[in-house]
């Protein structure tokens, strides 16, 4: 049974959009699969349905083959790691973005989650520039350190599936190198079902589901669909 699964989802948005029209796939645990595919497409939908923003208007969300509207919402959101597209970061360093997020952490888990996303760097910078005097801006955190950080607080929870929305849509191709590889990272004991709008950043997924218009109009791995394109 795979950990997540939609299984003929439609939906559409309570204004009368229709956005997913059909849609099938599965994560199994442990697996990479990332949704791509123009703008518009459907793909940040998927991620808030799977989170439980919305109600479905179609077919069946699974968790571990339970309907997930059999399952307590809070029970379920504690397995994810959501981080949406341009996550906030919180005022202070670094490493007190990732105390609020897990007050219990210890040292050593901290150290390794920062590692895993390549920011022992940074540890006591200024996540955000508010509270910072001006003239003062090189302790600010980069675009994508600030990406970063938005994963690793969420790794610090300890989630079994990792929900990214674009998380390389602001990145120069050097962090998205980093990037990838914090992915990698990631996903050596947990699922990731990241959405990208660069085949680029998902090269090394497991599967690869493409939707355009609501409907998944290819899938397979970054070989079969380059041979198949
Ligand atoms: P993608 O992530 O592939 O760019 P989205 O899932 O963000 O696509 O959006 C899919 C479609 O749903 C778009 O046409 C978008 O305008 C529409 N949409 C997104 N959010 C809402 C909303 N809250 N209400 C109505 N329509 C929405
Ligand atoms: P990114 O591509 O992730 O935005 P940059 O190459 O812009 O990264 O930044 C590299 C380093 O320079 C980062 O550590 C960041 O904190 C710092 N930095 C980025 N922008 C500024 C800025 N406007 N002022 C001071 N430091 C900056």
């Amino acid at each position: 049974v795979p950990l997540l699964e939609l299984d003929d989802v439609s939906f559409a948005y309570p204004d009368g959009t229709q956005v997913l029209r059909g849609v099938s796939l599965s994560v199994p645990a442990g697996s990479r699969v990332a949704l791509v595919g123009p703008s518009g497409a459907g793909k940040s939908t998927v991620l808030a349905l799977v989170e439980g923003f919305y109600p479905l208007t179609g077919g069946t969300i699974r968790w571990a083959g339970t309907d997930v509207r059999e399952l307590p919402r809070a029970a379920l959101r504690a397995q994810l790691g959501y981080v949406e597209q341009e996550a906030p970061v919180l005022a202070g360093t670094v490493r007190e973005n990732l105390l609020l997020a897990a007050p219990d952490a210890g040292d050593d888990e901290l150290w390794a989650v920062l590692a895993d996303v390549g920011l022992t760097a940074v540890v006591q910078r200024s996540a955000r520039g508010l509270d910072v005097p001006v003239g003062d801006e090189g302790v600010l955190l980069s675009g994508g350190e600030r990406q970063r950080l938005a994963i690793a607080r969420s790794l610090l929870s300890r989630p079994a599936l990792l929900l990214l929305d674009e998380p390389t849509a602001s990145l120069d191709a050097r962090n998205e190198n980093l990037l990838r590889e914090t992915l990698a990272a990631a996903a050596a004991d947990r699922a990731l079902l990241v959405v990208a709008h660069r085949l680029s950043t998902v090269l090394d997924s497991d599967q690869i589901v493409v939707l355009d218009g609501g409907r998944v109009v290819a899938r397979g791995t970054h070989a079969e669909l380059v041979e198949t394109s």
